[in-house]
């Protein structure tokens, strides 16, 4: 009987992705490391709530934790299920603290810490069974936190308190607020009793000794954002988001490009199509103005950034073709400069096809 072979094609388990957003963790390791030696006595927390900046809290947290950071801080108490199977429940701080009832008593069986911002909070998490907790004292940014005014109040002596933090406002700026707030911190620090005290943020720790106490939580600059000039040297760039180019094409002179037609071709060009735009993040503010990087070569957006695509000059490297990878410039300090958004709002707003 003659054998017949059968031929079968498995299906790939996965589209081909023509994006990816690649985490340098040596780099987040180095500037935690960095940030850690600046806050002198104190150890440097890390702040992953927002899912890491946007760039995968497992993966940061996995990475810093490694590297020997012991305390981690999320914003929402729903930010704790993918953290819990990495490091112990009591490590990780819930900034927001227990909205209600529901929340308070969820943080209670996980075993979180949450931040108490209000005298309702303190009573919610005494009503859930209480344990330890952090204190939030509003001392001037007047957001989140615990009013100076409220800090005799009897509620808050029912507490056991381990970390006491205050947030600053301006810390990233010169002026006398910060000073303001690090002599109300201090004030609080002497009416309530706590374990620990926190006040820094990245910025915050470039203030100095006096602002360090126990445990500083820097989030930006773990991240490769500089928020303060003295801390220009020490930070690295952690988050490079890449795209492929789909296709190649030449476009002739007095040809436009793109919606609107805002960019034409003062002469024939070789023009790339790649697969990024502002549903990705990549908002229309880079429109005319953002470059991808190949190798050395930097090769500028031409006119405007639409939902899925961006169109870019090859002109400096005709030899690349569909199917090959580009690097955003995406370093934070100059983008944030180049585009007027935020080097935080650059890190969360890379959108969700982006695979992490
Ligand atoms: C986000 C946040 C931080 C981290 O601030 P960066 O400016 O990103 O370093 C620290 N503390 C609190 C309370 C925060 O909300």
């Amino acid at each position: 009987m003659a054998n017949h072979a059968i031929s079968v094609t498995m299906p790939p388990e996965q589209p081909f992705c023509p994006l990816r957003l690649t985490l340098d963790s040596d780099a987040l390791v180095h500037n935690w490391r960095a940030l850690d030696r600046l806050s002198g006595a104190a150890k440097a927390g890390a702040a992953v709530k927002a899912d890491g900046y946007g760039l995968g809290a497992q993966r940061v947290v996995q990475a810093l934790a490694g590297a020997g950071c012991a305390e981690f801080f999320i914003a929402h108490m729903a930010e704790a299920a993918p953290l819990l199977e990495l490091v112990p429940a009591n490590r990780i701080a819930v900034l927001h603290g227990p909205l209600n009832a529901q929340d308070a008593a969820y943080a209670k069986a996980a075993g979180l810490r949450p931040v108490i911002n209000s005298l309702r909070q303190a009573q919610l998490w005494l009503d859930a069974g209480g344990g330890r907790c952090d204190l939030m004292v509003d001392t001037g940014i007047n957001r989140l936190g615990v009013p100076m005014a409220d800090l005799g109040d009897p509620v808050l002596l029912g507490l056991q308190i381990d970390v006491l933090h205050s947030h600053l406002a301006s810390a990233d700026q010169d002026g006398p607020q910060s000073d303001l707030q690090r002599r109300r911190w201090d004030e609080a620090r002497s009416h309530v009793p706590h374990a620990r005290a926190s006040l820094a943020n990245s910025a915050g720790i470039m203030l100095g000794p006096d602002y360090h106490g126990d445990l500083t939580r820097p989030g930006l600059a773990l991240y490769g954002g500089v928020p303060c000039a003295a801390l220009a040297g020490e930070i690295r760039q952690v988050a490079r988001p890449e795209a492929a180019i789909i296709q190649v094409r030449d476009v002739a002179v007095g040809e436009s490009i793109g919606y609107n037609a805002t960019f034409t071709a003062p002469t024939a060009m070789r023009v790339g199509v790649i697969a990024l735009g502002y549903a990705d993040g990549y908002l229309r503010c880079w429109s005319g103005k953002g470059a991808m990087l190949a190798g050395q070569e930097r090769l500028p957006v031409l006119g405007r950034v639409s939902m899925d695509m961006t169109v870019i000059d090859l002109s400096a490297a005709p030899q690349l073709a569909e199917g090959d990878w580009l690097t955003v410039d995406y370093a934070l300090p100059a983008a944030s400069a180049l585009t007027g958004l935020s080097q935080y709002e650059l890190l969360t707003l890379l959108g969700r096809r982006f695979p992490r």
